[in-house]
């Protein structure tokens, strides 16, 4: 099957797709800062595991240089930081998502994209959210820069029309992972508080997704799918129990 890089694959929804996509048969390239998790995950995977941070341009031109062959790139590093309205916005939280979520997944997607053109039959699989469409209270930060994560995405479609490489947005609802956990810096309460009275998705919902779109035909480009848990309408409407 090849080679997939999935950024971000030290938690959540990235470990998860990485385990797919090995099950599926890819050699997976897990990057990530918390190295000491990855090398669990390659060794479970068969897969070889890169110290990445998304934000810092030598990182990543280092991981490029380091992966030679490749077929699929996962951008799904990113998350939020903070629930401030505008009118009390931290600028560093706003920063931090943006450098992540957007210059991130600019970063990684410009140094791979040779290679994965290259491959004859390469797929960018990028990891948005519903608050790529949808805005709320507090969520300025991270909306607009999953709102512009979005935006690059979709244009690199047009921008490498008949070329070998397809391009899928996954946009979630509700998961359950250590994002809320990053959100709110490590308040467990406040974290576990979102996913009360509801079933949320899971990693691996969201993973057999990714895995999904990647294993269709090569002249078959899956767009976009938007996932979210049964209970949850949009990202301001959800039905607890
Ligand atoms: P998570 O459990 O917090 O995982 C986030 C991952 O991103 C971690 O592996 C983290 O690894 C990595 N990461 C963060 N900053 C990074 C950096 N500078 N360089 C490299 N890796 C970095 O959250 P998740 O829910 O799986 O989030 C994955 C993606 O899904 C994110 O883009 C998020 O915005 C999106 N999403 C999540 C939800 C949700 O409800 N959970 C919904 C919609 C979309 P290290 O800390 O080890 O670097």
């Amino acid at each position: 099957m090849g080679t997939a890089v999935v950024t971000g694959a030290s938690a959540g929804i990235g470990a998860a797709t990485a385990r797919r996509l090995a099950a599926a048969g890819f050699h997976v390239v897990l990057g990530a800062r918390r190295l000491d998790r990855l090398h669990a995950l390659a060794e479970e995977t068969g897969g070889t595991a890169v110290r990445l941070d998304v934000t810092d341009p030598e990182s990543v031109t280092a991981l490029a240089d380091s992966v030679g062959e490749c077929h699929v790139l996962v951008n799904n590093a990113g998350g939020a930081r903070g629930l401030a309205p505008v009118a009390k916005a931290t600028e560093e939280h706003w920063r931090w998502m943006w450098e992540t979520n957007v210059l991130g997944t600019l970063r990684v997607t410009k140094a791979l994209l040779p290679a994965l053109v290259a491959s004859g039959n390469g797929h960018v699989v990028t990891v948005t959210s519903i608050a790529a469409h949808d805005v709320y209270d507090g969520g300025a930060g991270y909306t607009s820069a999953k709102h512009a994560q979005s935006a690059l995405h979709q244009t690199l479609r047009g921008e490498h029309l008949g070329q070998p490489v397809r391009f899928t947005e996954i946009l979630p609802g509700m998961v359950e992972t250590e994002f809320s956990l990053v959100r709110f810096d490590g308040d467990t309460e406040r974290a576990d508080a979102v996913y009360t009275g509801l079933t949320p998705l899971t990693a691996d919902d969201v993973a057999d997704t990714i895995a999904f779109a990647v294993t269709r035909p090569p002249h078959v480009n899956i767009d976009r799918i938007e996932l979210k848990p049964r209970e949850q309408a949009s990202a301001t409407r959800a039905h607890r129990a």
